[in-house]
């Protein structure tokens, strides 16, 4: 029956391409089809054109149950206008199994047991990627996952296994299959190699088709160790310095994916353990359940938001409280109140610096003397990738870099290369630069009076380094290149 489907494509795109109108076509080829099962569809077909002129609406309203894919992709030739040379492509696809003729039980259950998770997971165990995008395009879909912060082509799979993929996710996660032009979250939790995999899921519409991404969760494998965390001895000294005050509000700031929370989460952890104290969060989402903590996840549609979670939180007795994020000036507002009332307030936000966290601030309409009271400290990061050992490449420092980047002119620095062990990226793994700025007296003033350039030359003058410099000092080091310092703080 397959041959004879894809037959039929061609000699209607054939007989359309001479310019025979699509009725007299079908007309044609019914009078000579053979075959009495084929020829009774063939005149389903030609009367639902009678009534229907779309080919494509009078093959879906015909009696023979044609599989999605192969109607979508008539629609797409006659929405195009190319219905004479777009059937010849299907009539191959057909012929070469691309797409099904007919939508059947059993085709789709050997593809489901596929083209599913299984499938996801036999890429993953070669990648281990943080993200998976599963990417519609015109005419397939291609996978790909984020290793080490950078989106990289894993796959490609025709339309039809793609959306097969993508329907499969969907009720792994129980969304509704139904929904496909809004969007939908969802999660999965699942056990692999041993290891609680937790999946975030987003389905995103596009205009193409859905687009799903997983982010992954890996619960069994988070290190909250400070000591692991911060492998230098300047940062792990500041970082314990910021979370043994006693009260006041420490901010963990740094754009999506450079680590914030595994640190927020690594502080709110430490207090946990010390069992003298109570700790309680209010998250959207909670990523890690944590042991210790009482976590709350915010439930906008019966009213728990961020603010109302905080009020609550304050009737439970509360040393330390966290809050996921500062998403506005309320939330602030009442974070400040908590702060300044002998509790203390830990937090993200999602912002480049320690500088423009400040700023941020201001702009959602704090104004200067409640982020100078409330605040104690700030904790900024960035993940840099690390130099694969196995490829990098040694270059001598010119005089130009040595000035711009305050390099020794001569001296040997490496940059990325690319082999089998990296593929091909000449990198691996990634390390956290951070920078760290304590809320003093001094400080302060100049947030009062909102002196940006002085607290701006404070970060790079005093004490303190930026994570520039960190990332310099990581070349130096040979640990990283230059030209990925330059990619991640070239705005800074
Ligand atoms: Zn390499």
């Amino acid at each position: 029956m397959k041959e004879q489907v894809a037959i039929f494509f061609r000699q209607v795109g054939r007989s359309f391409a001479c310019g025979v109108p699509l009725l007299k076509a079908l007309e044609t080829i019914y009078l000579e089809t053979e075959d009495v099962n084929w020829k009774s569809i063939v005149l389903d077909i030609l009367e639902s054109m009678q009534i229907e002129p779309s080919f494509s609406l009078a093959l879906k309203n015909s009696g023979a149950n044609f599989s999605p894919s192969l109607l979508g992709m008539v629609q797409a030739c006659e929405d195009n206008g190319r219905l004479d040379s777009g059937l010849e492509d299907i009539a191959k696809a057909l012929e070469e199994s691309v797409i099904l003729p007919f939508f059947e039980e059993s085709d789709t259950k050997d593809i489901d047991e596929e083209m599913g998770l299984t499938y996801l997971f036999a890429l993953f165990d070669k990648n281990q990627p943080s993200d998976i995008h599963i990417l519609p395009q015109s005419e397939s879909y291609e996978i790909k996952f984020r290793i080490n912060g950078l989106l990289v082509s894993v796959d490609r799979l025709s339309k039809d296994l793609g959306v097969k993929l993508v329907t499969n996710i969907k009720r792994a996660s129980c969304l509704h299959l139904d929904i496909t032009n809004l969007p939908q979250d969802g999660r999965i939790r699942v056990k692999h190699n041993n290891e609680s995999l937790d999946l975030r899921l987003s389905v995103l519409p596009t205009v193409l088709g859905e687009k799903v991404t997983l982010r992954v969760l890996n619960n069994s494998n988070i290190i909250l160790e400070p000591e692991r965390i911060f492998t230098n001895q300047d940062d792990l000294a500041q970082f314990n310095e910021l979370i043994n005050i006693p009260f006041g509000m420490v901010l963990f700031c740094g754009p999506t994916g450079s680590g914030k929370t595994t640190t927020l989460y690594t502080a709110v952890n430490e207090f946990a353990k010390r069992e003298v104290l109570s700790v309680s969060s209010i998250e959207d989402p909670v990523e890690y359940v944590l042991p210790g903590v009482s976590q709350v996840l915010v439930d906008t549609q019966s009213g728990l938001n961020f603010a109302a979670g905080i009020r609550s939180i304050l009737r439970s007795d509360p040393d330390v409280v966290c809050v996921g994020e500062v998403r506005n000036e309320e939330v602030f507002s009442l974070m400040n109140k908590t702060a300044l009332t002998g509790h203390l307030v830990l937090s993200t936000m999602h912002t480049a610096d320690c500088l423009s966290t400040i700023e941020k601030l201001l702009e959602i309409g704090v104004d200067s003397f409640s982020i100078s009271t409330a605040l104690s400290g700030l904790v900024c990061q960035r993940l840099v990738r690390s130099l694969c050992t196995k490829c990098m490449v040694k270059e001598t420092v010119s005089k130009n870099v040595a000035l711009e980047f305050d390099l020794e002119e001569g001296s040997e620095i490496c940059s990325a290369s690319g082999c089998d062990s990296c593929n091909q990226t000449g990198y691996r793994g990634r390390v956290a630069v951070y920078e760290f700025l304590k809320i003093n007296k001094e400080v302060k003033d100049m947030i009062r009076e909102k002196d940006m350039k002085g607290i701006a030359d404070y970060i790079d003058e005093k004490e303190y380094y930026s994570m520039r410099d960190r990332g310099v000092q990581l070349v130096k080091e040979h640990r990283s290149s230059l030209e990925e310092v330059i990619r991640q703080f070239s705005q800074m």
